[in-house]
């Protein structure tokens, strides 16, 4: 192995910048490892960023791979409603954070327009929606984005972001702002997220601070271009169900009894998967790997995406902050809204007796009285397991989890990124750039 050449690609991760054009400008192989003496075959569980990602660098370094999917598509929770009809992905839009990342660098590479869009925000407080100008006469206002701002520096008790506001004798008015900026935008609730997981988090994020807004549509479209070699080898409607590696062969089995041999495997699938233990695992994984898994955690989500006749809100208006139970309108000209419910408000969605999306219109016309009635289309998602962030008490389980097991079992997926990337689109491709890198070194040195 060229370690040199590696740990240079490896600072230009560590710094943000990796070089992902070059990776998927050729189709010829890149030799990061010289000296390459692996010449198995790798199964990656499950087709989602990371292991689309990790396939294709596979493939680049010559070795044999096959994918193994559990749903009809790739891409997992790269859409926020998978389901959704092709010609409404256009409409779905993903964040992509930062401006020094491999998702990045991909998307300049497949020629992605990306777009800081102007933020037009109304936030919803003392009974009406109130414009930025308005909102910040309001001192319980002001007083709640400094303590946000101040969780950038926070090494207080280990305790929820929720505990600390309320420790603090914030007022009621704002929590509910308080919970979409510091537990929603993280797939959670304010009273699961730790503070300190939120300080940790700023502290090593090296992704950058641009955030731009891209269809669902266009990441596809350039995922679909750049892993074109490994989308190839997916193998869909296969559910992975035992992972036996006790011999020199791991030996692979589907939920249906399918049988595939293998040197190595990488399992990409999300947390609350490996969480509920839907695969076996023979061995069965330690003591310390399942506390790790207990340690990280996920909450479930609804999302949900509605289109009016007509917009109810000022034209220009790109984000509308809710009360109640649904916190956050992301809305645009045409009229469309989309809106995620994530941790205990999920929670409280589910307790509900009735029709989902009829809830996301009640709450939408709380705020936007009269509203709902001109919703002409409507569709809602729900996710077991979201994405993961750091609640109280997570220590270093990212760690334990993204160790390799008897350089037979890899673990990649956004939750065992171990550098505050977790929960996104380019954090789960690090994973995987990772995990390639702790098999092939092993491998060749
Ligand atoms: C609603 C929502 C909105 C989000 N918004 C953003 C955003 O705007 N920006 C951002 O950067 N990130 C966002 N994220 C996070 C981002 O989507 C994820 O971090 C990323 O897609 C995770 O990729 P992954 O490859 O780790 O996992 P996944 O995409 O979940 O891939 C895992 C794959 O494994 C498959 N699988 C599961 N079980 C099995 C099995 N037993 N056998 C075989 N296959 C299996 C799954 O079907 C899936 O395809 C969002 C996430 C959600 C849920």
């Amino acid at each position: 192995m060229n370690r040199r050449r590696f740990l240079h690609h490896s600072a230009w991760l560590a710094a943000g910048a990796i070089a992902a054009p070059a990776l998927f400008s050729s189709c010829k192989k890149t030799n990061l490892f010289e000296s390459e003496s692996f010449s198995g075959e790798v199964i990656v569980v499950g087709a989602g960023i990371a292991g689309l990602y990790a396939a294709e660098l596979l493939i680049q370094q010559g070795v044999n791979v096959r994918i193994i999917e559990s749903t009809n598509r790739w891409g997992g929770r790269m859409r926020s409603l998978p389901n959704i009809t092709n010609d409404r992905l256009n409409i779905e839009q993903r964040t992509v954070q930062g401006q020094f990342s491999a998702l990045y660098d991909l998307l300049i590479n497949k020629n992605v327009s990306l777009q800081e869009p102007p933020l037009q925000e109304l936030f919803y407080f003392n009974g009406r929606l109130n414009t930025p100008q308005e909102a910040t006469q309001n001192t319980f206002f002001l007083e709640m984005l400094n303590v946000i701002a101040g969780f950038n520096n926070y090494s207080g008790a280990d305790i929820s972001a929720l505990d600390y506001y309320n420790a603090l004798n914030m007022s009621e008015n704002t929590t509910h702002i308080f919970n979409v900026l510091t537990g929603q935008v993280h797939g959670t609730s304010s009273d699961h997220i730790s503070g300190v997981g939120l300080a940790k988090q700023h502290h090593v994020w090296t992704a950058g601070d641009k955030k731009f807004r891209v269809s669902t549509e266009a990441i596809e479209r350039a995922c679909a271009n750049a892993f074109a070699r490994a989308i190839n080898t997916i193998t869909y409607d296969t559910s992975i169900a035992s992972i036996d590696y006790t011999q020199s062969k791991i030996n692979i089995t589907s939920s249906t009894g399918e049988a595939w041999t293998c040197d190595k495997v990488l399992v990409t699938v999300p947390l609350d998967v490996l969480k509920n233990g839907s695969i076996a695992f023979t061995p069965s994984l330690g003591d310390k790997q399942i506390q790790a898994l207990s340690r990280i955690s996920i909450d479930h989500s609804y999302c949900a995406l509605m289109k009016l006749d007509t917009p109810q809100w000022p034209l220009g208006t790109t984000r509308i902050y809710g009360s109640g139970i649904v916190q956050c309108f992301d809305v645009n000209d045409d009229g469309w809204i989309y809106a995620e419910a994530s941790g205990t408000q999920a929670d409280t969605i589910s307790s509900i007796f009735g029709e989902t999306l009829d809830i996301f219109k009640n709450q939408l016309d709380n705020i936007l009285p009269g509203a709902a009635a001109h919703i002409i289309e409507g569709y809602v998602q729900q996710w077991n397991g979201n994405r993961s962030f750091d609640a109280p008490g997570i220590g270093n389980s990212r760690a334990t989890l993204a160790e390799s097991i008897g350089e037979k079992l890899y673990f990649a997926g956004e939750a065992t990124h171990t550098g505050g990337h977790h929960g996104t689109l380019h954090g789960a491709m690090e994973t995987g750039w990772r995990a390639v890198y702790q098999m092939l070194e092993k491998s060749a040195s």
